[in-house]
């Protein structure tokens, strides 16, 4: 029998990306990217079959030595980022290089490290952006234009590799750890029911992964809707 197709998911010990994590499962063997490693046991519980791939993304060395053995790579999430938050007037230096370190640099090393093993398997990449990748507001200077980058790095990559499906997904407002910390750090209550649910965003991803061959969903807006 062939063996399932390989997918690597980051950000996958929480949040949206355990969520893509689990839509894979049922269909691919999933690498699930994070640090915390009791996290990831459970998540790899959660996905039967599920394989925890632990690393801290913004040790660059580190990164690359987990990639060794990856020849071949059907897709490539990247979920896993950070959100630090504030005005032009208040972001100190650290701020900007937090989100940038994650959202954009380690997403663009680790593309490039497994370049070979995407293009050898005609592979996806999916970077999970968000609505502040495509218009800024107010107060969130820093991560918004981490997320601009992200989306300039996708169109990029789907340009010069034709072989390869590259989707951006633009989530609003998702009920996860990243979403509650905001929230409650703006001094207001938080309703987990407010908001998008990870899954919600998960099955999107799935929609661009299972598109037939001849399709390509190149960017993807899921905005919450009450209920
Ligand atoms: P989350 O619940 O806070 O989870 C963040 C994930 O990123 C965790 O798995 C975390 O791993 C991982 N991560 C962070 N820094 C890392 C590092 N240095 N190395 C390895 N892994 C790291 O966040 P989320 O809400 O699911 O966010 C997922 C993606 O969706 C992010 O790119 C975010 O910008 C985007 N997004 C979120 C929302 C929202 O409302 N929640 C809306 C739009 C877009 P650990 O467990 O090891 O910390």
């Amino acid at each position: 029998m062939p063996e399932s197709p390989l997918a690597l998911v980051t950000g996958a010990s929480r949040g949206i990306g355990a969520a893509v994590a689990r839509a894979l499962a049922p269909t691919h063997r999933v690498l699930l990217g994070g640090r915390d490693v009791d996290a990831l046991a459970e998540q790899a519980v959660e996905s039967p079959g599920a394989e925890p791939w632990q690393v801290d993304l913004s040790d660059l060395d580190g990164v690359r030595a987990a990639v060794t053995g990856i020849d071949r790579l059907d897709v490539l999430v990247h979920s896993a980022g950070t959100a630090e938050l504030g005005t032009i007037e208040s972001a100190a230096p650290s701020a900007w290089r937090a989100n940038f370190e994650v959202n954009v640099i380690a997403v663009a090393e680790l593309t490039r490290l497994l370049l070979p093993a995407l293009r050898a398997a005609h592979g996806h990449v999916v970077v999970i952006n968000s609505g502040q990748g495509l218009a800024a507001r107010a107060g969130w200077g820093p991560y918004a234009a981490s997320k601009h980058a992200v989306r300039a790095f996708a169109d990029a990559l789907r340009a010069e590799e034709p072989g390869i499906r590259v989707t951006s997904v633009y989530p609003g407002r998702t009920d996860t750890d990243m979403q509650q910390t905001i929230v409650v750090g703006q001094g207001k209550d938080y309703t987990p029911g407010d908001y998008l649910r990870p899954d919600s965003v998960a099955a999107a991803v799935l929609s661009a992964v299972t598109a037939s061959p001849d399709a390509h969903l190149t960017d993807i807006s899921v905005r919450p809707r009450p209920h």
